[in-house]
């Protein structure tokens, strides 16, 4: 084993911290260039952010407002709300509402998003800054952007973003980990996905050190739903279907609507859904509040789900991926199977 090499700040060394890393130090340094130079920096995550993408841009925007910058955040969706169960995050005064957010930034840094159309209403500020900063880890990223920090190996955005606050000499405080650890914690499932390397916990113990509250951040995150979730769950379990490789399922607006839930609570749905032995992959299809179809999928490794959403126009990684479909439920459904046996090479 590496002796783990630190400085004298417990932080990583900077050989330490380049390690296997795929972004070459010149963009690093141009990234904290251009950070120093700015004035006003204008932040932004992907629509119907996740702990990754919203706990990224937070803990960025932390360290930028303790630099003296000026600091907005914002993700493109037309219904402009934080997940309730984001809500616990640090640092959210910065956020704005798209229609608030500069039309043609300066300098503009987008987390966790492959594509410029993840932005949602915010992609035209992305196409008329002056410079964007991409930070992110799909290995679908399209290569967006006139500066990318984007390593596919890492196991969250978050990952690089604690890079960056040490690379700007910013103080990783509790606020800034409880945002980065929301960024971890989320997209490694709670350290349980194949993402989970020794860096990753290295990485938590760093977080974790800071004196965040790993219970009350879980409870937060998973623990908790309003009494509605579980009559909408149940009307997705009483609907679930075993299709060969494929288990899955759908909510639909009427559901929600029986139970006033809102359309991010679905979002550990999935988690239900995909435990199930005998299938390879779970997909849930979530009707959001305009009517279109939010499908979310996911593969136990053997299934490349990314490739599968990529050809249905979305995208997301080996074994967790999503697409948009305007379709109905079978169509829908049908589409992904036809690919899904090409993948798999049944008739
Ligand atoms: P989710 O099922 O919403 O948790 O999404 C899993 C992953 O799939 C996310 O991390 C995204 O990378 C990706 N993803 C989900 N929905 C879409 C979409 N409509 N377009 C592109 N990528 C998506
Ligand atoms: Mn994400
Ligand atoms: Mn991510």
């Amino acid at each position: 084993m590496t002796p783990d090499v630190r400085d004298r700040t417990g932080r990583p060394s900077r050989r330490q911290a380049a390690r296997g890393g795929v972004i070459p130090e010149a963009s690093w340094r141009r990234a904290v260039e251009l950070i120093r130079q700015a004035d006003e920096v204008a932040l932004a995550c992907h629509v119907t952010p996740d702990g990754d993408a919203l706990g990224s841009m937070l803990a960025t925007a932390l360290v930028l407002r303790a630099m003296g910058k000026g600091v907005v955040a914002s993700f493109g969706d037309h219904h402009f709300d934080v997940p309730r169960l984001l809500r616990f995050l640090p640092g959210q005064d910065m956020l704005v509402p798209p229609d608030s957010y500069p039309s043609a930034p300066e300098l503009m840094i987008v987390f966790d998003s492959a594509t410029v159309e993840r932005l949602g209403l915010l992609a035209p500020s992305a196409s008329h800054a002056r410079e964007v900063i991409v930070v992110d880890h799909h290995a679908s990223n399209t290569g967006f952007g006139t500066l990318r920090l984007v390593d596919p190996s890492v196991a969250a955005t978050a990952v690089l973003v604690e890079q960056l606050v040490y690379r700007l000499g910013g103080v990783l405080d509790r606020d800034i980990a409880t945002c980065l650890y929301a960024g971890l914690v989320t997209d490694t499932g709670s350290f349980k996905h194949s993402s989970t390397t020794p860096a990753v916990h290295q990485m938590a113990a760093r977080l974790v050190a800071t004196g965040l509250r790993t219970d009350e951040i879980a409870r937060e995150l998973w623990d908790r739903s309003p009494f509605g979730y579980l009559k909408v769950l149940a009307a997705g379990l009483d609907r679930v279907r075993l299709e060969d490789d494929l288990v899955w399922t759908y909510i639909t607006r009427v559901d929600r609507a029986a139970y006033g839930l809102p359309y991010a609570e679905l979002e550990g749905i999935i988690d239900v859904i995909r435990r199930t032995d005998e299938a390879q992959v779970a997909l849930v299809m979530k009707e959001d509040d305009q009517g279109a179809w939010q499908v979310s999928t996911r593969s136990k490794g053997a299934v490349d789900v990314a490739a599968i959403c990529a050809a249905l126009g979305g995208g997301g990684h080996h074994n967790a991926a999503g697409f948009t479909s305007h379709d109905s439920v079978e169509e829908t459904v049908g589409r992904f199977r036809g690919l899904l046996a090409e993948t798999t090479g049944e008739a």
